[in-house]
C-alpha cells in the first residue's frame, strides 16, 4: 500500500519515497487515518517499527493544509521526547519527511546554550521537539506561548515515567490549550500508561501492534519438570511421539548443542545444530535439511536462532530454560507461525524455577506443567542404543493439519512413579507456591495483568 493510500499529501508522500520508504508500517498503516481524522490516539509498538513518521506525517500535513487560526507565526506542534538524542533524531525525521513543506522546526534540550533556542521560540517556530526539563525552564522563564497549539506528541512515554518526567509532563500538558489533539506512544501498554491516556489524551483510540510480551497465541506452552541428568531422556521420550515431525531444541550453551546433537543422533533421529561454531556453509546446510524435512531435530543457541524463520516448525523444545523471559518469547515465535499450531516445551529444572516465576509474570499468564508418562530416566540411559525401535510408526503430518494432536506423551494427571525427577519438588508451602503437578496453575490470573 504506497502512502498516498493513507490519505497523505503527495508532497509527503514524495518525501517519504525519497528516504527509502516504500510502504507504511503496521503502526503507520493504522495510526496515520486515525490522526489525520483528528482523534486523540495512543500508538503501542515496540522500538523500531516507525512510530515517529506514524506521527510526524499526519501533523505535516496538518500544519501543511490548513493555516495557522491566527495567521500569526506560532507553535502550532509540539513533540515531547525523554532525551536529547531521541529529539536529535526526531527533529533529523521530521527535516526529511518536510523537505517539500515549508515548515519551520527547531529543538529544545538541556546541556546546549539557551539562546538559539529562545529565539527560535519567539519566532513561532511552528513545530517545536523538546525535552521536558529544558522546555519547563524555558516556560519558567516565560519564553514559551502555547496559545496557538494544535498538536502535542508525547513520545516514548514509558520511558519518560521510568526517568521520573511525570510531574513535568503534567505541568506542560497543563500549559496547552484544552481544544488540542494529543498523541502519546509507548512501546508497552502499562497501568501507568493507561492512567496517563486518561489524564491526557480524550476519547483516545489505541493503536497497538504486536503485544510484544504476550507470545503469539497460536502456541500452546508447558513445562516439564526434571533435573538436570534427565534431560535428555526426557527429550528423547518426548521424540517417541511422531507428532514432534519438527522440533527446534534451544540449548544454552554450542558445546551442549553439540552434545544433545550426538545423543539424539546415535538415537537414530536425524538431527542437525545451529550455532556460531559452524562455518556459514554447515549453518546454511543444516537449516535447509531442516527446511525440508529430511532433519528432524535442530539443536541451535539464542544468537545462532535470531532471526530464522522456518515454517512449518512443530515444536521448540526448551531444553536449557532461558534467563531472560525476552529470549524465550524469540524462541517460541519460532513456532506458531503462520497459523501453524505449535507447541513450546520447556525443560525446568529446580534451578529454573526463578527464571520461569519470572517469565510467567512477564507473560502475565501461567504455564501448566506436565508429567511424561510412562517416563523412567534410568530406563533411557541403559536403552540408548535401541532407541531407533522408538521411530514414529506413524506417518508424520504437517503441522497446520493436526489442530487436535492425541496426547500420547502426556498426561493431565500427576503419577508419582512416573515422576521424572521426585527429587525436584520444592519445599510445600516454603513461599506458598505449592509443590510442582501437572496440572494447569495460575488459571484464575491467566488474563490478569501483573
Ligand atoms: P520507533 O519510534 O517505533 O522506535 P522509528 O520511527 O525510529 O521507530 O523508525 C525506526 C526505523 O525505521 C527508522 O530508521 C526509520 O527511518 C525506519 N522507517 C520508518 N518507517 C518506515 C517505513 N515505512 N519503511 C521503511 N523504513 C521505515
Ligand atoms: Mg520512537
Amino acid at each position: 500500500m504506497p502512502f498516498e493510500a493513507l490519505g497523505l499529501d503527495p508532497k509527503i508522500a514524495k518525501a517519504v519515497r525519497e528516504a527509502g520508504y516504500t510502504e507504511p508500517t503496521p503502526i503507520q498503516t493504522k495510526a496515520i487515518p486515525l490522526v489525520l481524522r483528528g482523534h486523540d490516539v495512543i500508538g503501542i509498538a515496540q522500538t523500531g517499527t516507525g512510530k515517529t513518521a506514524a506521527f510526524v506525517l499526519p501533523i505535516l500535513q496538518r500544519l501543511s493544509t490548513r493555516g495557522s487560526s491566527t495567521n500569526r507565526r506560532v507553535m502550532r506542534a509540539l513533540v515531547i521526547a525523554p532525551t536529547r538524542e531521541l529529539v536529535v533524531q526526531i527533529e533529523e525525521n521530521v527535516r526529511k519527511y518536510a523537505r517539500h513543506l515549508h515548515l519551520r522546526i527547531a529543538t529544545v534540550y538541556g546541556g546546549v546554550g539557551e539562546r538559539p533556542q529562545i529565539q527560535a521560540l519567539r519566532a513561532g517556530t511552528e513545530i517545536i521537539i523538546a525535552t521536558p526539563g529544558r522546555l519547563i525552564d524555558l516556560m519558567d522563564q516565560g519564553h514559551v506561548d502555547f496559545s496557538g497549539l494544535e498538536v502535542a506528541v508525547l513520545d516514548e512515554a514509558d520511558r519518560m515515567l521510568d526517568m521520573g518526567f511525570l510531574p513535568a509532563m503534567r505541568r506542560i500538558v497543563k500549559a496547552l490549550p484544552k481544544q488540542r489533539q494529543t498523541m502519546m506512544f509507548s512501546a508497552t501498554l502499562s497501568k501507568e500508561i493507561e492512567t496517563l491516556t486518561n489524564e491526557f489524551l480524550s476519547n483516545a483510540e489505541v493503536v497497538q501492534i504486536g503485544r510484544r510480551a504476550n507470545p503469539a497465541e497460536l502456541v500452546t506452552q508447558f513445562v516439564y519438570e526434571t533435573t538436570k541428568e534427565a534431560k535428555l531422556a526426557l527429550l528423547l521420550h518426548l521424540l517417541r511421539d511422531a507428532t514432534l515431525d519438527s522440533v527446534l531444541v534451544f540449548s544454552r550453551t554450542k558445546h551442549g548443542a553439540d552434545k544433545i546433537a550426538r545423543k539424539l543422533s546415535s538415537s537414530g533421529i536425524n538431527t542437525a545444530t545451529l550455532h556460531s561454531n559452524r562455518s556459514q556453509s554447515q549453518r546454511i546446510a543444516a537449516l535447509k535439511a531442516f527446511k525440508a524435512g529430511t532433519v528432524r531435530v535442530l539443536v541451535a543457541t539464542d544468537i545462532a536462532a535470531r532471526g530464522i524463520d522456518v515454517e512449518g516448525i512443530s515444536h521448540v523444545v526448551n531444553y536449557d530454560f532461558p534467563p531472560q523471559p525476552e529470549d524465550y518469547v524469540h524462541r517460541i515465535g519460532r513456532t506458531g507461525r503462520a497459523k501453524a499450531i505449535g507447541d513450546a516445551i520447556s525443560f525446568v529444572t529446580p534451578d529454573d524455577r526463578g527464571n520461569l516465576r519470572d517469565l510467567e509474570h512477564f507473560i502475565s499468564r501461567g504455564i501448566p506443567r506436565k508429567v511424561a508418562e510412562g517416563f523412567d530416566a534410568s530406563a533411557y540411559k541403559a536403552a540408548a542404543p535401541t532407541m531407533t525401535s522408538w521411530r514414529p510408526s506413524r506417518p508424520s503430518r504437517p503441522a497446520a493439519v493436526r489442530p487436535q494432536r492425541p496426547n500420547t506423551y502426556a498426561s493431565s494427571r500427576p503419577q508419582s512413579g512416573s515422576r521424572p525427577a521426585s527429587g525436584s519438588r520444592p519445599p510445600a508451602g516454603g513461599n506458598g507456591r505449592a509443590a510442582i503437578n501437572s496440572t494447569p496453575r495460575f488459571a484464575d490470573r491467566s488474563r490478569r495483568r501483573p
